[in-house]
């Protein structure tokens, strides 16, 4: 580990004492204080709320979309839309090596025989090249996603991607979430009003079943419960 990790890894570790109870306005201020340019936002473009109180915070923020090829249309056109919406944005699109119809001519349909495989080429490795240029990003994860989630601090040491990670809406309920997208007019993937609760790659994501948690319609029917993104 360089110096300059070892000096990122304590700084997390400080934060995540010290933003503890933080709102996500304070965790987003000290995000952009500390790091300046050298931070990117997550978005999977289900909503645009991680995107509008970053902007609150760094109105020329960089904002991460991993464009899998996999995409549902919605997904797609919620992206463009909202870098319509906030134009001092800029989107940085992490893609695969291998477009999806080499990885298809190759592999076969990797999303059915090995999504494992298929998550960790088009997903895993464009996000850790991607972070490489940046020493912090910020992710929309939240503890009510799902049990995987329950125990996620507001700012944590991505040991997988050696940068800080901060999850300035962690601790928010769904009640909290569903306000402030209707206070503030967010953006939404038209797909969220025809039940689907959480959008990823078109092949592997189903509406959840009554009861169920948010994630429980991804890659629904096997074990595989993230992306190696969160966990
Ligand atoms: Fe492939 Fe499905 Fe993972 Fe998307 S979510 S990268 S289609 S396995």
């Amino acid at each position: 580990m360089t110096t300059a990790t070892k000096d990122l890894k304590r700084l997390a570790e400080e934060a995540s004492v010290e933003l503890a109870d933080a709102t996500a306005a304070e965790a987003l201020a000290w995000t952009a204080e500390t790091f300046g340019d050298r931070f990117i936002v997550a978005a999977n473009m289900q909503d645009a709320v991680l995107v509008d109180l970053a902007v609150r915070a760094k109105p020329n923020v960089d904002v991460l979309f991993l464009e899998t090829g996999y995409h549902f249309a919605e997904t797609i056109g919620t992206r463009d839309a909202v870098e319509v919406t906030y134009p001092s944005i800029r989107i940085v699109n992490a893609e695969a090596e291998q477009s999806v119809a080499d990885q298809e001519a190759e592999f076969g349909p990797l999303n059915r025989t090995d999504p494992t495989r298929c998550c960790f080429l088009r997903k895993v490795v464009p996000l850790r090249k991607t972070l490489a240029n940046y020493d912090a990003w910020v992710t929309g994860v939240r503890r009510v996603d799902a049990p995987t989630r329950a125990n996620t601090p507001t700012v944590q040491w991505d040991d997988r991607n050696n940068l800080v990670k901060v999850n300035p809406i962690a601790p928010w309920t769904d009640e909290e979430f569903r306000a402030y997208i209707d206070s503030h007019g967010i953006l939404e993937n038209p797909l969220v009003g025809e039940g689907y609760l959480s959008i990823g790659c078109a092949p592997c994501t189903a509406k959840p079943l009554p009861g169920e948690d948010a994630r429980s319609g991804r890659w629904a029917g096997l074990a595989k419960t993230e992306c190696g993104l969160h966990g």
